[in-house]
């Protein structure tokens, strides 16, 4: 259900757009979705199209990109790759982080033709 209100609003974004650019279709949308943002991307796909139809986004491709996770050590200072969101740092094992990619969630473009 999380990928359905993630969906939506998603649509709710792209038709704002839209109205603003004075209507039209939406041809293509870029979205960037972190790997540590907690989304089922197939699962995102899967209601996509059913979500999609009859809307501004009924005939768009999609285009996903999943920035990986990155955080920084508060305590050592060490830049590491996560996988997870409760991963601790390779360095000292500490889980005080800043994370510093792979929680976005966002549109990065949408092609209005
Ligand atoms: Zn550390």
């Amino acid at each position: 259900m999380h990928e359905l209100s993630i969906a939506t609003s998603i649509l709710k974004s792209a038709e704002r757009e839209v109205e603003n650019c004075g209507g039209g279709a939406i041809k293509e949308i870029t979205l960037s979705i972190g790997k540590l943002a907690g989304v089922e991307i197939d699962s995102l796909k899967f209601i996509w199209s059913e979500c999609m139809r009859n809307t501004v986004l009924g005939n768009a491709q999609i285009v996903i990109f999943e920035p990986e996770g990155n955080a920084r050590c508060l305590d050592c200072g060490t830049v590491f790759g996560m996988k997870k969101i409760y991963d601790s740092c390779p360095g000292c094992g500490s889980y005080f982080k800043e994370i510093l990619s792979g929680k976005e969630l966002k549109i990065n473009k949408l092609i209005i033709e």
